[in-house]
C-alpha cells in the first residue's frame, strides 16, 4: 500500500499532536466535490462513506457553500437570548415538511438524542405520571446513539462503554427488531419511552424484518408510551425515502435528525415532537449557545430543499438496488453477505489469507473507492445520495477488480 511521504507527514502530525480516538485509513484529504474527494497527493476517490451519511447531498454542494456564505457574513449567531429572522422560517419550513407541531433545534447528532431522552422524561413525569425518578427508556441492543455518558450507559458495545461509568440509570435494553421483548419491556407501567433506529447503521446495517416498525407503533400507542425514532444516519432520503419509518408509513412521536441536515456544512440536528410532549420543557429548562442559529437555519432549509428537487430519495432507492445487485453477482469467498436499504448498505466480509475488512478497504484506497470498515468484518457503503447512474457503475467495477484480486 502507497503513502506518499507527502502524506505521512500530515498522519504523523495527527497522530503526535492529536487525540487517538479514532483509527483512519491512511489518506488525508484536501478537497471534495460532489461524490469525489481528492487527497493532498491529487488522488481522486469515490467517497463511499460520505462524512457517515453527513454529505448525503454531495461534497460542498453549490447551493449550500452559497447559502453558508451569504448567511455566514449577514448574522452568524445571536444565541437564543434573543428572536433572529431565520429560526421561525426553519422552523415552519421543518412543520411543513415533517408534519410535527413543534421543534427544538440542537448541533450534533448526541445532542438531538440527550433532547429527545429528556423531553421523554418530562412527559413521563408532567404528562403521563409516572412517579419521581422512575421513568425507563427502553432501548436496543447494538444501539448507536452517540457518545455523550448518558447514551453510552444505554450501549451494549464495550468499546462504546467501558471505563466510562458510574453508568446513567434508567435504560432497559432489549434485543433488536423482537416485537415480544418489546411488548414485555412495554407493559411496565414505568415506560416513558421507546428509542430505536429504523435500521440499526452503526452496528453494521441492520434492517429489521418487515412489520417491526409498525408493530412497535402499535405496543407505544397500546401502552402509552413515546416513540421516539434516531433517523440521524437513517433519515433524510438515506435509506429510499425522506425517513426510514415512511417505508412502515409510521409517525414516531420524537424524531431526531441530524448529519445531512446541513449537508455536512455544519453541526445541525434536531428534534421534532407535537405539542403534548415539546412544550413541557419550559423557559429555561433545556438549550445550547449555538442551538437555531441563523446559519444552521439558512443551512438546513436548503439542505432539505436540495433533497426534495434533487429527488435523492428516488436516486437512492434505485442507486441502492443496483449497488446490491451487483455486489451479490460479486464471485468471492470474502463476501459472506451484501445487506442494506437504499444507499444504506453493508457487505460482510470472511478474512482470507489473513486479509480483513480492513485490508479490503486498503485496497479499495489504491483503486479510488474510500470506505471504512466497522466492528472488524463488515464494510458500510454509503455514498453521497447524487450518485449517477454511471459513476455507481464505474465504483461497482472497481470494487470488483478488489475482491477479484483477493479472492
Ligand atoms: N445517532 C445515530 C443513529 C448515529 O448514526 C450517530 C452518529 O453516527 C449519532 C446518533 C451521533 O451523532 P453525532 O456524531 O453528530 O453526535
Amino acid at each position: 500500500m502507497s503513502i506518499s511521504s507527502k502524506s505521512q507527514k500530515y498522519i504523523d502530525r495527527e497522530d503526535r499532536y492529536g487525540a487517538h480516538n479514532y483509527h483512519p485509513i491512511p489518506v488525508v484529504l484536501q478537497k471534495g466535490e460532489g461524490v469525489f474527494v481528492w487527497d493532498v497527493d491529487k488522488n481522486k476517490y469515490y467517497d463511499f462513506l460520505a462524512a457517515y451519511s453527513a454529505v448525503n447531498q454531495g461534497h460542498c454542494h453549490p447551493r449550500l457553500v452559497k447559502k453558508l456564505a451569504e448567511q455566514s457574513s449577514r448574522l452568524a449567531l445571536t444565541s437564543r437570548a434573543y428572536y433572529n429572522e431565520k429560526l421561525g422560517e426553519w422552523e415552519e419550513y421543518m412543520h411543513q415538511t415533517f408534519g410535527y407541531d413543534k421543534m427544538l433545534p440542537m448541533n450534533t447528532g448526541a445532542e438531538g438524542v440527550e433532547t429527545a431522552l429528556k423531553l421523554a422524561r418530562k412527559w413521563a413525569y408532567k404528562v403521563k405520571g409516572i412517579a419521581r425518578e422512575q421513568a425507563k427508556i427502553v432501548v436496543c441492543n447494538g444501539n448507536f446513539h452517540g457518545r455523550t455518558i448518558s447514551i453510552v450507559s444505554m450501549s451494549s458495545d464495550p468499546d462504546a462503554y467501558h471505563d466510562y461509568g458510574p453508568y446513567t440509570p434508567g435504560f432497559v435494553n432489549i434485543p433488536y427488531n423482537d416485537v415480544v421483548a418489546l411488548e414485555e419491556a412495554l407493559a411496565d407501567g414505568n415506560v416513558a419511552a421507546f428509542l430505536a433506529e429504523p435500521i440499526q447503521a452503526e452496528a453494521g446495517v441492520f434492517v429489521p424484518t418487515d412489520g417491526y416498525l409498525s408493530a412497535a407503533r402499535e405496543l407505544c400507542n397500546q401502552y402509552n408510551v413515546l416513540f421516539i425514532a434516531d433517523e440521524i444516519q437513517t433519515g433524510l432520503a438515506r435509506t429510499g425515502k425522506m425517513l426510514a419509518v415512511d417505508h412502515e408509513n409510521v409517525k414516531p412521536d420524537i424524531l431526531v435528525l441530524g448529519k445531512a441536515l446541513s449537508g455536512g456544512m455544519y453541526p445541525v440536528s434536531c428534534v421534532l415532537a407535537d405539542d403534548a410532549v415539546m412544550l413541557t420543557i419550559k423557559p429555561g429548562e433545556h438549550g445550547s449557545t449555538y442551538g437555531g442559529n441563523p446559519i444552521a437555519a439558512a443551512l438546513a432549509i436548503e439542505a432539505l430543499e436540495i433533497i426534495k428537487n434533487e429527488k435523492l430519495a428516488e436516486n437512492a432507492e434505485k442507486m441502492g438496488q443496483v449497488f446490491r445487485d451487483e455486489m451479490k453477482a460479486i464471485q468471492s469467498e470474502m463476501i459472506v453477505e451484501v445487506r442494506g436499504r437504499g444507499l444504506l448498505n453493508a457487505v460482510t466480509i470472511k478474512p482470507k489469507e489473513n486479509k480483513s475488512a480492513w485490508d479490503v478497504c486498503l485496497a479499495m484506497k489504491e483503486k479510488g473507492i474510500l470506505a471504512k470498515p466497522t466492528h472488524g468484518d463488515i464494510i458500510r457503503f454509503t455514498p453521497p445520495l447524487i450518485i449517477t447512474e454511471k459513476q455507481m457503475n464505474d465504483a461497482i467495477e472497481k470494487i470488483r477488480d478488489v475482491f477479484k484480486k483477493m479472492g
